[in-house]
């Protein structure tokens, strides 16, 4: 007979965005390095340390996917940003549907006749984008009809119903004073095909809301004011819906999200995970605290608990590695105020780690480096790795972990690792005991 255990929780403490490059400017350390942080220290010691990248090593990644593969689904599982978000904002997405990210932005074309983003972002307030909003909120091209649903600030989705595909290409550049790309279906499409309708009626929609924002009576008053016209929208991540299993059917237990971005809602509906939503105030590190104090509350309610920041990320993007340090110590202080009824229990597993890493210097947006991982528990070896940075935790136990085995370290911190070869259930589930029937003596 087994005996009975209370079962095992893991907290997985996840840091956005936080692995970054090395900096002469930092003694050639990287912010994480540079950041005083005597609580994740301290973790690091109490465990085993290394580095973990979600899918191949140099690949960068954004949160949505970096985030999936972590979870341990494929990217032949993933549904595409545009998808996810829709889901996260509540938009009444179905399952035949495309939905492409779309943001507002200033065009203007040029000498070639090719559209290009100005070199001046979207930053104005709702009560202005909102009238905009309304003018190029529906449309129909052939049987395809288009909404635009913005979600916040310039930035919104578009739901493309009809005979649809998402095998289409961006319009968004990124980069500022950048051509805009053509919207045209992906390679091997053939022209008789859904993604050549989809991409045919979404750039008939673009040339229409370009033209119909330029002629708006507020973009009239912006250019009388010598102000640059709010008179385009832009696009990428087209992404449709599929069905895969959800967290509890691959692995057996019940998990929730501590979050404030909608991706994190609509990554956590499509998988099958609870979402507890919570804001952004301008101390990451009371968030992080109220987060793990929140998580503690949930250890009787669910078995693995992801607890996010997205504050290393967005203080990357400011380009400022001291702001990247700065957001790191008050984290690391923030944790420091309640991580000790987590550190005190006997069945909590605490993992720390972050998605991808993202530099802030240079021209990427997020950077293929992988990122450091600590585990802390009961029974977990400890190594000799004394510091949590991306150089230190390569020295660790952990050696390099990919993509989902991620999860499957989870597991069997948990005690839920299956014995590879048994076969409980008619499926060769990733955990154990599976949820096998039971042998009866007869029909
Ligand atoms: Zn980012």
């Amino acid at each position: 007979m087994f005996s009975i255990h209370k079962k095992k929780k893991c907290v997985l403490i996840l840091l956005d965005g936080l692995g970054d490059r090395s900096y002469t400017a930092l003694g050639n350390r990287t912010p994480l390095q540079a950041a005083h942080t005597p609580v994740l220290d301290r973790l690091t010691q109490n465990g085993a340390s290394g580095l973990f990248h979600p899918t191949r090593m140099g690949q960068a990644l954004p949160s949505e996917m970096a985030h999936f593969a972590l979870f341990g689904y494929s990217m032949k599982e993933f549904p595409g940003r545009g998808a996810l978000e829709a889901l996260g904002a509540g938009l009444p997405i179905r399952t035949e549907d495309v939905a492409v990210l779309a943001r507002f932005a200033k065009l203007f074309t040029d000498a070639d006749g090719c559209l290009r983003l100005s070199d001046e972002k979207v930053t104005e307030e709702d009560e202005r984008l909102n009238p905009l909003s309304a003018s190029v909120g529906d449309y129909e091209y052939r049987g395809i009809r288009i909404r635009f649903y913005r979600t916040k600030g310039p930035y919104g989705i578009l739901i493309l119903r009809g005979n649809v595909s998402p095998r289409i290409t961006d319009t968004d550049p990124i980069l500022l004073n950048h051509r805009l790309s053509a919207v045209k279906p992906w390679h091997k499409e053939p022209p008789e095909s859904p993604a050549a309708d989809t991409a045919a009626a979404l750039k008939s929609y673009l040339v229409w809301a370009y033209e119909r924002l330029g002629k708006h009576p507020l973009n009239r008053e912006r250019i009388e004011k010598g102000l640059e016209p709010i008179n385009g929208i832009v696009t990428q991540r087209a992404g449709q819906l599929r069905s895969v299993p959800f967290f509890r059917e691959r692995y057996g237990f019940s998990g929730i999200s501590i979050a404030s971005g909608i991706i994190y809602r609509g990554i956590c509906s499509y998988l099958g995970l609870d979402f507890h939503k919570v804001k952004d105030t301008d101390n990451c590190g009371e968030d992080i605290a109220a987060r793990l104090e929140k998580a503690v509350d949930f250890l009787g309610r669910y078995d693995f608990i992801h607890v996010h920041s997205e504050r290393p990320d967005q203080a990357a993007h400011t380009k400022d590695p001291e702001a990247k340090i700065r957001v790191i110590e008050e984290l690391d202080a923030g944790i420091g105020r309640a991580i000790e009824p987590l550190l005190e229990s006997p069945d909590v597993v605490i993992a720390v780690t972050a998605d991808h890493s993202t530099p802030s210097k240079g021209p990427l947006v997020h950077s293929g480096e992988p990122v450091p991982l600590i585990f802390c528990g009961p029974g977990i070896r400890r190594d000799r790795v004394e510091q949590f940075n991306e150089v230190d935790t390569a020295g660790g136990a952990l050696g390099c972990v990919r993509g989902p085995e991620f999860m499957d370290l989870v597991l069997n911190y948990m005690d839920r690792a299956k014995l590879q070869g048994l076969m409980d259930t008619p499926y060769d589930q990733r955990y154990w005991p599976g949820d096998y029937e039971p042998f009866r003596i007869g029909k």
